[in-house]
């Protein structure tokens, strides 16, 4: 989608640190920390959210929970813990209309974060 800024962030129009990539996703560090990991898992394909994403997609729900793997393991936080959340819509507090999930934590959480 031309004006994604995800979809551009996954192209290399607009330049980010990736920090973990697999055929299906990339990921970065969140702009707006709200834990100290704040990690986003974007989807290579323009998916508006998560219901949009083929539940028989086996390749692409493999693949982000590759990345979820990989991630919390160079973030060092596979062991101490983390919450991985995908907003879906107004009521759900998305921003971004492409599917991505969040990847928090480095501390502990509480109940109000995202
Ligand atoms: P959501 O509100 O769940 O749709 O999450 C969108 C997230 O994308 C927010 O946490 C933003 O801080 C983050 N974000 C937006 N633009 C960028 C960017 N260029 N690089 C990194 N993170 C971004
Ligand atoms: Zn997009």
């Amino acid at each position: 989608m031309d004006d994604c800024i995800f979809c551009k962030i996954v192209s290399g129009a607009i330049p980010a640190a990736i920090i973990y990539e697999n055929d299906y996703v990339v990921a970065i560090d969140d702009i707006h920390p709200a834990a100290k990991v704040h990690a986003l898992i974007i989807t290579k394909t323009h998916y508006c959210n998560i219901l949009e994403l083929d539940p028989g997609d086996a390749g692409a729900l493999r693949g982000i929970h590759q990345a979820v793997r990989e991630i919390t393991r160079i973030k060092g936080v596979s062991e101490s813990g983390f919450r991985v959340i995908s907003n879906c819509g107004g009521d759900g507090g998305q921003s971004v209309p492409h599917l991505h999930y969040h990847v928090l934590g480095g501390q502990k959480l509480g109940d109000k974060i995202l």
